[in-house]
């Protein structure tokens, strides 16, 4: 094992991390392995003291109601996470935490859960859901590949950058083509799936970000990724 230690943080993994989240954070787990970097997860819950070591922080969707229920213990950790993000931590947040990570999501029902306006977005939740297969251009990653599946409606400010371009599916509101915002080195998007194992670059990325700040340099290895490679053709085949 190395001695090299990369932490992980996942936020509000009772909560928050459906559609298969949670294979966000083993997917970043096993390829610092490959890497040569020894993975230590830690996992945040409402309540918990936050981790003193955070080296690329992961969160995922959540119902309504998850999003509700974690509302008040996100504000209490909004600082540390500003200050996080102000020096140049990683972070990948999806759907749900993606929403949170913006000023606030106006639910169906017309009740505001706020957010921590880390990202320049609000979200509104619209008439019909967002769902199905979802396939978009990201000019830093390619084709990201995923599944979507929310009601919120997200429209990006002046200070965030789309993660990428929608070829198939709705993303961020279905209307002006974006997906996901990017901001220093936070990534929020709508893709679970989960988003990393058929995502690579993507994952390659949070891991690069994390271990130059940390270590100063970063060489990867070739990994193989024959399976990664099959199950993205797969699900670039697959109907909306
Ligand atoms: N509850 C939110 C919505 O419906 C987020 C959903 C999710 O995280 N999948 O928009």
């Amino acid at each position: 094992m190395s001695e090299k230690m990369i932490t992980i943080v996942q936020l509000y993994s009772h909560d928050m991390n459906i559609y298969g989240d949670w294979g966000n954070v083993l997917t970043i787990m096993r390829r610092l392995e490959w890497h040569g970097y020894t993975p230590r997860l830690v996992e945040y819950n409402p309540g918990d003291a936050f981790p003193s070591e955070a080296d690329i922080i992961i969160g995922g969707g959540g119902q309504d109601a998850g999003q509700d229920k974690i509302q008040a213990d996100l504000q209490k950790i909004s600082k540390t996470l500003h200050a996080l993000a102000d020096d140049n931590t990683p972070m990948l947040v999806i759907c749900g935490l993606y929403q949170m990570f913006g000023k606030f999501f106006k639910t169906q029902d017309g009740h505001i859960i706020e957010g921590i306006s880390l990202l320049d977005i609000e979200t509104h939740a619209g008439s019909e859901r967002l769902t199905g297969n979802i396939v978009t251009r990201s000019h830093l990653f390619g084709e990201l590949i995923g599944y979507e599946n929310h009601s919120g409606q997200t429209f990006l400010g002046n200070n965030v950058q789309p993660l990428g371009r929608v070829i198939k599916g709705a993303g961020n509101n279905g209307q002006d083509d974006s997906e996901g915002a990017c901001f220093k080195n936070v990534i929020g998007s709508y893709l679970h799936g989960s988003v990393l194992p058929k995502n690579p670059a993507l994952a390659d990325h949070l891991i690069e970000k994390a271990v130059i700040r940390k270590y100063g340099e970063f060489t990867p290895t070739v990994i193989d990724d024959r399976f990664a490679e099959l199950a993205r053709a797969v699900a670039l085949k697959r109907p909306r």
